[in-house]
C-alpha cells in the first residue's frame, strides 16, 4: 500500500508526537517516564528485569508499538499482547525464534519436534539487550513480526500486567482511490487483482463491486489488515 510519511506515534508519559525512531531515543530520556519510574520505585513490591521491547512488522515497519514487559511474564503473555492488539483472526499458531529453538505452542501429544520449545516461559531467561527476535502468527497466511529488546532496567513495573503501551504507531492516512477523501475500507481484489491501491472511502466501499475476496472491509491499525479476512479490533487487551 502507498503511504505517505514515517508513521508516527504518542509518548504515554508525556504526550509528544514523534516519528517511530526519535521514539526509540525519547523514551530513553522522557522526564515524565522517568518521574512515573521513580514514583513507582518508592512504592512497594519487588524490583524485577524490565524490558523495553519494540515490536515491528517484518515488511514496512509502519506498525510498531514500543511496549515494556515484565521480566516474571512469559512468552505467552506476549503472543497474548500481540494478538490482541494487532493479529488475532482464528486461533492460528504462532511462534517465536530466538537462537536455536521456536518456542510456540506445545501439546502433550508428542508434536514437539528437537527445536521446538514451549512459550510457557519466563523472559527474563532468554531477553538481552541487543536481541531481534523474529515472531510469526499463522503458518499459512503468515503475519511476521520482529521483536527487538531494546533496553533493560531493573525496578518495579508500571503495572500489574505483564505488559505496559508506552507508544504505538498511529493510523496512517489513507486516500480514496476513487475520491481523494480519507480511505476507511480496504477492497483485496482491487491489490490482487486490478493492481489498484484498494484504499476506499465510506461512500465508495458502499458501492464498491468486488465480491472476490469478501467485499471491502474495514482498514485497522495492524499489520494483518487485509490477511484472513482480519477486521480488529486491533485494541491493546488492558
Ligand atoms: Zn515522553
Ligand atoms: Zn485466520
Ligand atoms: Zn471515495
Ligand atoms: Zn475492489
Amino acid at each position: 500500500m502507498a503511504r505517505k510519511q514515517q508513521t508516527r506515534g504518542e509518548c504515554v508519559f508525556c504526550r509528544r508526537e514523534m516519528a517511530k525512531g526519535g521514539l526509540t531515543r525519547h523514551l530513553k530520556s522522557c522526564p515524565a517516564r522517568q518521574e512515573t519510574i521513580a514514583a513507582a520505585n518508592a512504592g512497594g513490591g519487588k524490583n524485577e528485569a524490565l524490558y523495553h521491547l519494540q515490536a515491528l512488522d517484518a515488511w514496512s515497519g509502519d506498525y510498531w508499538l514500543h511496549l515494556e514487559m515484565r521480566g516474571d511474564a512469559t512468552l505467552n503473555d506476549l503472543d497474548s499482547y500481540l494478538r490482541a492488539i494487532w493479529l488475532e483472526c482464528c486461533g492460528h499458531l504462532s511462534a517465536f525464534s530466538i537462537g536455536p529453538y521456536r518456542y510456540t505452542q506445545l501439546f502433550d501429544d508428542g508434536w514437539a519436534v528437537g527445536d521446538e520449545k514451549d512459550m510457557a516461559v519466563k523472559v527474563a531467561r532468554l531477553f538481552r539487550p541487543g536481541m531481534e527476535i523474529p515472531y510469526e502468527y499463522d503458518f499459512g497466511t503468515t503475519s511476521e513480526l520482529v521483536i527487538k529488546v531494546v533496553d533493560v532496567r531493573k525496578g518495579r513495573p508500571l503495572t500489574p500486567n505483564p505488559i505496559f503501551l508506552m507508544a504505538r504507531n498511529k493510523m496512517s492516512a489513507f486516500i480514496c482511490q476513487e475520491c481523494g477523501q480519507p480511505a476507511e475500507w480496504l477492497c483485496i481484489e482491487c491489490i490482487y487483482e486490478h493492481d489498484e491501491p484498494g484504499l476506499l472511502c465510506k461512500a465508495h466501499a458502499d458501492e464498491h463491486e468486488h465480491e472476490a475476496y469478501g467485499g471491502p472491509m474495514p482498514l485497522v491499525n495492524s499489520p494483518r489488515v487485509g490477511m484472513c479476512g482480519y477486521v480488529g479490533p486491533a485494541e491493546p487487551p488492558y
